[in-house]
């Protein structure tokens, strides 16, 4: 199922594709975004070095796992969540290539299981908290209302969010999310995370002038270099990413593969630039939480 996981060590940043996007409301494509990703980062056209001069391809401890297969629409939240808790199990950090954003919510569950409740901070044009979209609890326009019900997150800021409808909004105050919209997108270095931080980028949270491969075009994003900036000053220990979102179909000669193989290295060096607090491992129940 999971080719390559004999290499992984405790400590491992492994890559794993997560090819699906049946939940997605407007376009599918992003299926094929995993292979898309690793076709163009290995090209030719760029290094595996980081912008603070970690070479990837010189870590042992960071592998690309390849695909998790998913066993239809119908169990895919369920072995989606399967496959990773495993993973998790032999104490790694994933980067998982989405697929659609509708992969977080199962992500988080394996997540919760492993590290107790969670920092989260998402970077997407849209907030994703809607109730049910299309009649799909589980479409890639609820994940974090899934997320959030079930109390997966001590904390959610969402930033970059520039399509806040009243219904959104109304979510939003109910699960006490924090929004830095576009236009508060200064107010992002003032987070205070402390960790254990889930990381989840939807490449949408780009202008589509910088990544026009994804589904929902919303213009008047953050630039790449916004977006590269905003990882490098992440000061909290990352335990786990996605890149979701990215549709080779709208793509335009390659462009968004090569920003998704831009910000996978990015978050890889800070993964290995801050290393888990060694009493992140096992269940963290902060007093005071109800589960
Ligand atoms: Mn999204
Ligand atoms: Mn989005």
């Amino acid at each position: 199922m999971i080719k390559k996981s004999e290499r992984l060590t405790s400590g491992s940043v492994a890559v794993v594709g997560i090819p699906f996007d049946a939940f997605s409301s407007f376009m599918r494509g992003a299926a094929h975004a995993p292979a898309q990703i690793r076709a163009v980062m290995h090209a030719g056209a760029c290094n595996l070095c980081s912008e603070s001069g970690i070479d990837l391809a010189d870590r042992p401890e960071f592998i690309d796992l390849g695909d998790i297969d998913i066993d239809g629409e119908s169990k895919a939240i369920e072995s989606i969540e399967a496959i990773t808790s495993d993973l998790l199990n032999r104490d790694i950090r994933l980067i998982s290539l989405g697929g659609d954003h509708a992969i977080t919510y199962p992500l988080l569950k394996s997540y919760h299981k492993k590290f107790g409740r969670l920092e989260i901070v998402h970077l997407d044009a849209h907030p994703d908290l809607y109730e049910s979209y299309d009649g799909n609890r589980f479409s890639h326009a609820c994940p974090f209302a899934r997320i959030m019900e079930e109390k997966l997150a001590s904390r959610l800021v969402q930033a970059g969010i520039r399509t806040l409808n009243p219904h959104q909004k109304e979510q939003a105050e109910r699960f006490g999310t924090e929004i830095i919209t576009i236009t508060q997108l200064k107010n992002a270095s003032r987070m205070q995370l402390k960790g254990p931080l889930y990381l989840s980028i939807d490449l949408d949270v780009l202008d589509p002038a910088f990544a026009p491969g994804v589904s929902h075009h919303e213009p008047g994003g953050l630039t790449t270099r916004q977006l590269i900036d905003l990882i490098q000053r992440l000061q909290a220990p990352i335990v786990g990413a996605d890149i979701v979102e990215y549709n080779p179909k709208r793509d335009l000669s390659d462009m968004t593969a090569m920003v998704a193989v831009k910000i996978l290295k990015e978050v890889a060096a800070r993964m290995l630039e801050i290393p888990p607090d060694p009493l992140c491992k096992g269940p963290r129940h902060e007093p005071g939480s109800d589960e």
